[in-house]
């Protein structure tokens, strides 16, 4: 079955009626997976800034991550890449940075430290804004946002970050990348309405999301048959989410493990997301499935899970589906 899922890697990820899906990369993981990757993608929609952080023995300098933001962005030039910023904290830590916690997925997290710490925050922005002069295919995203402050302050500090390059590179022209939001932590769900005017696009973590709307640790063995992604509860906060991007016409797409699964990317399509970013792993065949099916068909699935109790029964139905329609 992999080699029929690697002999369509090169073909339009575009579904039986003509939906063009955009299927990006989840990076920065694997350390080196961008050299050979970067033309089975159209991008990468999260790189994963922390994996490399968490290979090092203390803070890099500006320097060293302009050079290697630099090498990222030009492994996939031109199509687009979406650095996060750092997200440490919860089950991601640094040696040479100590964090200790009782609860650590809801403590120190994420924009937190960051915000917390803007020396490092704005070296990492310089260092992202100086490694796209030239190339122009960076765009910027904040995890953990919980609140419309976080948003602002961080904002803020982008521009900071931006003037102050300006002023001493006057002869470089450095470019105002877009810049996005993470949507995994409950509440920022509820603030596209205002958050919609003051950011370029957001991507579902649908990793978090799905913890924190189900209070389950996503790390823990004993509850992981309790952290379901297809618990209709999560399918319907995807499903909204997917109607008010649309209404507030800002750009959305998912970054979560979720959208790396058939059954998932099936259903997210049904609900609007054209843009699913993924690993490597998942992205032939995901790509090989949604080629064979009309959206039509998917979103009549979708309207059946939604009725569902739970996410066993949407489980059932979407496979049967996918086995009855290719
Ligand atoms: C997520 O939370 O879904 C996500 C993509 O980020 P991470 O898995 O790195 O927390
Ligand atoms: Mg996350």
């Amino acid at each position: 079955l992999n080699n029929r899922f690697l002999e369509e890697q090169a073909l339009p990820a575009i579904t039986l009626d003509g939906e063009h899906i955009s299927l990006l990369l989840n990076a920065g993981l694997e350390l080196n997976t961008q050299q050979n990757s970067a033309h089975i993608c159209d991008g990468v929609g999260l790189y994963r800034t922390e994996a490399w952080f968490m290979q090092k023995g203390q803070f890099p300098s500006q320097q060293e991550q302009e050079n290697w933001y630099r090498e990222v962005l030009s492994s996939y030039y031109p199509n687009p890449v979406v650095m996060r910023t750092l997200d440490i904290g919860g089950d991601k830590v640094l040696d040479y940075f100590n964090i200790t916690e009782e609860n650590p997925f809801l403590g120190w997290r994420g924009i937190r430290i960051s915000l917390d710490h803007p020396e490092l925050f704005l070296d990492q922005l310089k260092a992202m804004l100086k490694a796209n002069i030239g190339l122009g295919n960076l765009k910027i995203m904040l995890p953990m946002i919980s609140g419309t402050d976080e948003v602002e302050e961080s904002l803020a500090l982008f521009n900071q970050a931006y003037y102050e390059l300006s002023e001493a590179f006057p002869e470089q022209l450095i470019e105002r990348p877009d810049i996005g939001i993470m949507l995994e932590v409950p509440s920022s769900v509820f603030m596209l309405p205002e958050w919609s005017r003051k950011v370029d696009f957001c991507s579902v973590g649908s990793n978090d999301l799905t913890q924190y709307l189900l209070a389950v640790d996503r790390a823990n063995a004993r509850v992981a048959d309790l952290f379901n992604p297809y618990h209709p509860a999560v399918l319907r906060v995807l499903n909204n989410i997917a109607s008010e991007c649309e209404h507030y016409e800002l750009p959305f797409s998912l970054c979560g493990e979720l959208g790396g699964d058939p059954e998932g990317a099936i259903l997210l399509i049904a609900m609007g997301y054209r843009r699913l970013s993924m690993n490597l792993s998942s992205l032939n065949k995901v790509k090989w499935v949604l080629r064979r099916l009309n959206v039509s068909d998917m979103e009549q699935l979708l309207s059946e899970c939604l009725a569902q109790p739970n996410a066993k029964q949407v489980l059932r139905l979407t496979r049967s589906f996918m086995i009855e329609h290719q």
